[in-house]
């Protein structure tokens, strides 16, 4: 197969698969290494250093990773191992051209890895697909745009467009998208967060009054305890590690909770420590180790409360009866839901001991100001907005909010997911909102709700969606119930992917489609008005300038807000926005954003100019409830199921996970180090009494058949268990590949977000 073939490592598949257990530390030297790796795969080993010493820095560009937050850069390298892999990516030395394109078919090309298409480089020019010859081929700009307007004026109702967002999306691009999208006239905006954090978006909301964290970077200095749950921090935020390491050095107690004993929890190198790099040394992370059942953390969490409730009737005073009687509402409901549960039911759902709770709640007990980070393993379950509001009941019973050191802290995994949120990227817009859009820009927006992610794929399978408009991502691989996706993607009248990279969501398309490259993160803005920079908002709300340091990769690529503002003037020829613009000025785009937000951006473009940017109100750490009620409330869950039961003796819970050489749907390679697997992504981890109990072997080739309710049969096949100290019950395995297992049906009602840690599947005998 012509075109560019990986010279660095043969395909992928040649590679003979390995798999070792890693006991060394996480970070250190391996990550050192890692960083070297990907700057020499991609060839940019000088433009790629160069560029890291930006990264993170004021003045340079945010990493377009994950949305941890920068320390207040002491430190002249600011990036981690992850963090370079998305850098070397994206400044990649390899380019997909139209010859490209025109060498091989896209049914050649869905033939590929989504790996293998990741490796081919950065897009140079837009293309269209020509139906005829089954290949893209290039276009124009303005015949792109022109194309995009023809099919959005031809739909009978503008929701039957869909608007989709990845969180690499800057505020200033997705606020635009936000109001072009409402003023077309949907408020259709299924967006990469639907698949993560929804339950914290939807769900937190009720209990403190926002959506978001409440914690800052400088709390983890003050906190004298750690709760980390379900969530990865040395592989999804590497640089959290730091703040961690801090803490136990001050013998700050960390309790991690996980049915997975991820590595960086156990054991960590700071790679930035001298003497720790010097001396191959390490520091433990994790005092109390918890490893808990997929889904039984309801049941800790219940635990430790009632442990909290038995200590004050025993006399004791363990509660903050002053935050309590002044800020709070609902504490009766919650003691009486918590007094009865059963110790015998709570052990059972947690999937560990009595005495492991115990000391939880004691660690809990004897800290004055605890922080509690979730990620995934939180929210990704049928009713994770609810199990997000009993982190909220255990912080709340003993006033862990609006002092240093305490608070809530979901754990984002895309740099400016937050942000879009923030700037109009929902599905669900208040109406509050609605009129400050109709005040600032003349047009009265749609009232009516839109799709989330899983909603716009029915709509896609019911036809009553026909144009897909993909603002990043790789949306077919990140959904559930990939064959299902596919074949709703391929029902489309139109796809538009606008990306930086070929994935396979250029690949799944309409009748029609585009694929439009863009500026990425990394690369500077000039504009007929000059240098321009974005602004992302990162999982702790603090908004920093993004200026790009490196040349475009290709002189025919756009902005990401140039394309937003071309659809829309192409589909709006009476828009009452001055779209034209935005297009060389992005400081009339943060204007327009204080007027619709005054509240959060009021003086935005005079703030943004201090060096580390400025953090955004978040009521909560002053005690303030944004609640209907005026309080913080405390929210009962009624028993310890964060799922519906499965009634199937063969059942598993199987929970999809990143390996440490992926972000989201980029694959960097097929190597999992810390977890022990090299050259492989089609395995099921598994813990050796579940395998010995269905008379299987590690090393065993394996099929997995999902446990579901509609009458649809699914089923990945070629799977490889490795034996892994699971907690019992528990398998885990890499998404994309096993997204075909996940019902669309199977989610968070509240929130929408797909239950992508807990899908019931049981193992049945690999295809011959
Ligand atoms: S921690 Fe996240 S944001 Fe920071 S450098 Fe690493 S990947 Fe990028």
């Amino acid at each position: 197969m012509p075109g560019r073939l990986c010279f660095i490592q043969p395909a992928m598949a040649e590679q003979t698969p390995r798999y070792k257990t890693y006991d060394s530390p996480a970070g250190g030297w391996g990550a050192a290494a890692a960083t070297a790796k990907v700057l020499i795969e991609q060839s940019v080993v000088g433009k790629g250093s160069r560029a890291l010493l930006s990264m993170n820095q004021p003045g340079g560009f945010k990493c377009p990773s994950c949305a941890f937050p920068d320390a207040a850069c002491t430190k002249k390298l600011e990036f981690c191992e992850n963090g370079a892999k998305a850098l070397a990516h994206e400044a990649t030395k390899f380019r997909v051209t139209r010859d490209f394109f025109a060498a091989h078919s896209v049914t050649e090309l869905m033939e590929q890895s989504d790996y293998w298409l990741e490796m081919q480089g950065r897009l140079t020019e837009p293309m269209r697909y020509d139906a005829a010859t089954d290949h893209y081929v290039s276009v124009s700009w303005d015949d792109a745009f022109a194309l995009i307007g023809r099919h959005l004026r031809a739909l009978e109702s503008p929701d039957q467009a869909e608007f989709y967002t990845s969180g690499r999306t800057a505020n200033e691009t997705a606020f635009l998208y936000s109001i072009f999208v409402r003023e077309f006239g949907t408020n259709n905006f299924p967006d990469c967060s639907n698949m993560c954090h929804e339950p914290t978006s939807r769900g937190l909301p009720h209990s403190i009054g926002v959506g978001k964290g409440t914690v800052i970077l400088e709390d983890f200095d003050h906190a004298e305890a750690i709760f980390l749950i379900g969530h990865n921090a040395g592989t999804n935020a590497p640089r959290m590690m730091t703040p961690l390491v801090e803490a136990r050095k001050r013998g700050i107690p960390i309790v991690a909770v996980n049915p997975m004993p991820e590595r960086a929890l156990i054991k960590f190198t700071e790679p930035q420590d001298i003497v720790q790099m010097a001396t191959f040394g390490s520091s433990a992370i994790t005092s109390e180790f918890v490893h808990i059942r997929i889904g039984g953390d309801l049941a800790l969490l219940k635990g430790m409360m009632k442990v909290l409730f038995e200590r004050e009737a025993a006399g004791e005073t363990v509660l903050d009866h002053g935050f309590i009687a002044e800020h709070t509402s609902g504490f009766d409901a919650l003691r009486a839901d918590i007094e009865a549960q059963a110790w015998p039911d709570l052990v059972e759902a947690a999937g560990i001991d009595e005495a492991q709770i115990r000391r939880c709640a004691e660690i809990y007990i004897r800290s004055n100001a605890t922080l509690i980070c979730y990620g995934m393993g939180v929210t990704q379950h049928q009713r994770g907005s609810e199990l997000v509001q009993q982190i909220a009941n255990l912080l709340l019973l003993k006033g862990n909010f609006g002092k240093p050191g305490a608070g809530i802290s979901p754990i984002r995994g895309h740099s400016n997911v937050q942000g879009d949120r923030t700037v109009g990227i929902d599905e669900k817009p208040s109406q509050a909102y609605l009129d400050r859009v109709r005040d600032v820009f003349g047009f009265e927006p749609p009232r009516a709700h839109g799709h989330h992610a899983v909603e716009s794929v029915e709509a896609m399978l019911a036809g009553t969606a026909k144009v897909f408009i993909g603002l990043g991502g790789n949306f077919v691989r990140a959904v559930p119930d990939t064959e299902r996706s596919y074949d709703a993607m391929r029902k489309l009248d139109l796809t538009v992917g606008i990306a930086t990279k070929l994935n396979r969501g250029h690949l799944v398309h309409g009748r029609d489609a585009l694929i439009l490259p863009v500026v990425a993160r990394s690369e500077r803005i000039e504009t007929a008005k000059g240098e321009q920079f974005v602004t992302i908002e990162d999982s702790m709300s603090n908004v920093t300038a993004s200026r790009g340091v490196l040349d475009p990769a290709s002189e025919h690529l756009l902005t990401e807000t140039e394309i937003v503002c071309r659809i829309a003037m192409a589909t709006l020829p009476e828009s009452k926005v001055d779209w034209a613009s935005y297009i060389d000025d992005y400081d009339l785009i943060r204007d327009k954003i204080a007027q619709v937000y005054p509240a959060l951006y009021e003086g935005f473009a005079a703030r943004i100019q201090a060096p580390m940017g400025f953090h955004l109100d978040i009521p909560p750490r002053r005690r303030v409830w944004a609640t209907p009620n005026g309080k913080a409330n405390f929210l009962v869950l009624p028993g310890l199921a964060v799922n519906a039961p499965v009634y199937d003796p063969a059942m598993l819970r199987l929970a999809t996970v990143r390996s440490h050489d992926q972000f989201n749907t980029t694959i960097y390679s097929y190597n999992d180090r810390y977890r022990g697997v090299y050259n492989d992504r089609m395995i099921l981890f598994m813990n050796a009494d579940d395998i010995a109990a269905r008379g299987l072997e590690a090393g065993a080739k394996v099929a997995l058949e999902t446990i579901g309710t509609d009458g649809v049969a699914r089923r990945v096949d070629g799977l490889t268990i490795i034996d892994y100290p699971m907690s019992r019950g528990s398998v885990a395995g890499y998404y994309p590949e096993l997204n075909p297992l996940m019902p669309l049906g199977f989610y968070d009602k509240t929130s929408g977000c797909p239950a992508a840690k807990s899908i019931p599947v049981r193992i049945v005998g690999a295809a011959d």
